[in-house]
């Protein structure tokens, strides 16, 4: 029986590509869980927990089992860390976000592949160990060489290789927040059973890291279902910021929300929105 999962963070209204999201997970079969990740303190809000249920139950959309609520397991990631640090995976990491910024040469890409390494191999000085590390990276070189670099399979068959480039010394935990998203995300599907892993294309780029910490950490692969994302007609993506019809407001201009699944279940869009691959 596949079981897969829907992993909104709270840190906003959900809007119609949650929505679809929620509904190509639903549609896989078997067990659909529901995750809160909430492991961003300065984005997450309770409210926003409450807002998720409310539109699930008007979507016709019930979870199976518990709620699991990112914040309430932190010590199953330190755990999972400190496997990798024992390892010598994982390094302590100093630099600011201003510092990473400063010494790249061309503000591009995401800092998690674009981290130009200044604290891989620092010597284990008692000073630096003494004081608190800004974040923990993997060291991504170290991982390949040990593991080599683990491909995917999508849904439909297809499979998908990892690049190096691909991976970058990814941040792991922070001084603020107990776990990454990359490594909160793996140790929870493995230890919720998910083998299906259903989310949109814009967290492609996501895979191969989250691929190479399942190898370390002996978690079995699941199979990912990367769906189109939904867009206004004129190609905007849906942003939180930029007025994306929430849920909330379609259920309060009178949409019926188990038609609304049914038709995003058919892959038809209200009217001024389309699907495009990311
Ligand atoms: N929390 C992520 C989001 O809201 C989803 C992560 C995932 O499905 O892997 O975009």
């Amino acid at each position: 029986m596949t079981t897969s999962r829907f992993a909104p963070s709270p840190t906003g209204r959900l809007h119609l590509g949650h929505a679809y999201s929620a509904v190509l997970g639903r549609a896989a079969g078997g067990r659909w869980l529901l995750r809160i990740e909430d492991l961003d303190p300065g984005r997450s809000r309770p409210e926003f927990v409450d807002a998720i249920l409310e539109d699930l139950a008007w979507l016709g959309l019930p979870h199976d089992g518990e709620v699991l609520v990112q914040s309430d397991r932190t010590q199953l990631y330190a755990t999972a860390l400190q496997r990798l640090v024992d390892l010598a995976l994982a390094y302590p990491c100093f630099c600011t976000r201003a510092d990473i910024a400063a010494s790249l040469t061309a503000p591009h890409g995401d800092a998690a592949t674009a981290y130009p390494g200044t604290c891989r191999g620092l010597p284990d000085d008692p000073a630096r160990r003494a004081a608190t590390p800004h974040s923990w990276r993997l060291d991504s070189a170290a991982a390949i060489a040990r593991v080599g670099l683990p491909g995917w399979r999508e849904a439909d068959g297809v499979r998908f290789a990892s690049r190096e480039q691909d991976i970058g010394d990814a941040v792991l935990a922070r001084k603020d927040a107990p776990s990454s998203y990359h490594l909160a995300c793996v140790v929870d599907d493995a230890d919720s059973g998910v083998d299906l892993v259903a989310r949109g294309a814009d967290l492609r780029p996501s895979t191969p890291i989250q691929r190479l910490l399942q190898r370390l950490l002996d978690l079995p692969e699941p199979t990912y279902l990367h769906h189109p994302l939904v867009v206004h007609e004129d190609g905007r993506r849906l942003a939180k910021r930029d007025q994306a019809p929430t849920l909330a407001a379609l259920r309060d201009a009178g949409v019926d929300g188990q038609k609304l699944r049914d038709a995003l279940g058919n892959g038809r869009l209200p009217y001024g929105f389309r699907l495009v691959d990311a």
